[in-house]
């Protein structure tokens, strides 16, 4: 983790404000939008308002570090964050039902429902935040769904997602959904470089972020652009025995296998739409690799096939399956 600062979406986070003093926020609010650019941060600056000192989520009280950390607790009195545990990665029922960690102790002072049911203090509000809600399975959104069908007054729900079409349906008629743009590239930049990006990296960072912090992590954008320049060999021929290392799943990542997998089908996704951009005479997308896809583009080859392959694996990343397969049918889609 890093500790990057709340940036942008300042739209949103004046009409959230505006609301929360006026009593117009809804019982349950879905923030869906691109992975990493701070959904989560702009819910956490809601219920640190009230944790602050300065009542204004000054950033700089004792109240307001609380949460701002790494370590985010997973309760304070007026927040509980229900995350996915475990090696599956889910939010399990006993999770919602009991509050109990993946080893099955307890991770709050009490039942999410109960938890919920206890009227805040007067003038104040009581965050419930789901983080990567997505990760609900179908019996802890069911009795989630439940207390979303009568929430406590002063009692808010924030459902944070970057797949909400993965949610339940009867979930997400519940909330009203609040959309998150990307950020700018100035804006995500700035934020880079105050966490110690150098500029000779920022072409790449920029183009492969799109407007999200998630390669702020040094790790995770080398292998991002390791799994580009991957598919990249792939896509002119090499053979995936040599190519296709940086595409598989790491050992010791804390993500599932097939879930580490969708970052790489979707940079090839990525790739095949700027092949086919260069080819109407427009720029690549993913700028800073456009002399190799200039070249690839002029090979003309058909671009269907890898495509099918890539969406078809994404449709169908079950949790534990052997990834190598998997890869090696879609790199031989690129043969
Ligand atoms: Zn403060």
């Amino acid at each position: 983790m890093f500790a990057a600062e709340l940036a942008g979406h300042q739209a949103i986070r004046q009409r959230l404000l505006d609301r929360l003093q006026t009593g117009r926020i809804r019982g349950t609010l879905l923030f869906a939008g691109p992975e990493g650019i701070g959904k989560r941060r702009v819910a956490l600056e809601l219920a640190r308002r009230e944790l602050c000192f300065r009542r204004n989520a000054c950033g700089q009280c004792e109240g307001c570090r609380m949460v701002m950390g790494d370590d985010l607790p997973f309760e304070l009195p007026n927040l509980l964050r229900i995350v996915p545990e475990g090696k599956a990665g889910v939010i399990r029922i006993d999770q919602i039902r009991e509050g109990l960690d993946s080893d099955h102790q307890p991770r709050f002072s009490r039942g999410v429902i109960e938890w919920a049911s206890l009227a805040p203090p007067v003038g104040c509000h009581r965050w419930i935040l789901v983080e990567e809600a997505h990760r609900l399975n179908e019996a802890s959104g069911n009795i989630l769904l439940k207390t979303l069908e009568e929430p406590p007054a002063d009692t808010h729900f924030i459902l944070v997602t970057h797949r909400p079409e993965a949610l339940l349906q009867t979930i997400r008629s519940r909330c009203e959904r609040i959309p998150f743009a990307p950020l700018g590239p100035e804006e995500a930049w700035a934020v880079a470089s105050r966490n110690g990006w150098a500029e000779a990296d920022r072409p790449r960072w920029t183009a492969l972020g799109e407007g999200t912090l998630r390669y702020l992590d040094e790790a995770a954008f080398r292998r991002a652009e390791a799994q580009v320049e991957a598919w990249l060999d792939l896509l002119g021929g090499r053979p995936f025995s040599e190519a296709g290392g940086a595409l598989l799943p790491e050992k010791d990542s804390p993500l599932a296998q097939g879930e580490q997998l969708r970052q790489p089908l979707e940079l090839l996704l990525r790739l095949l739409a700027d092949l086919a951009r260069i080819r109407t005479g427009e720029a690549p997308a993913l700028e800073p690799w456009r002399e190799v896809l200039e070249s690839l583009a002029a090979q003309g080859r058909d671009l269907r096939p890898p495509q099918e392959a890539a969406l078809d694996s994404l449709r169908h990343l079950p949790r534990n399956l052997s990834p190598e397969p998997l890869l090696r049918e879609v790199g031989l889609a690129l043969q």
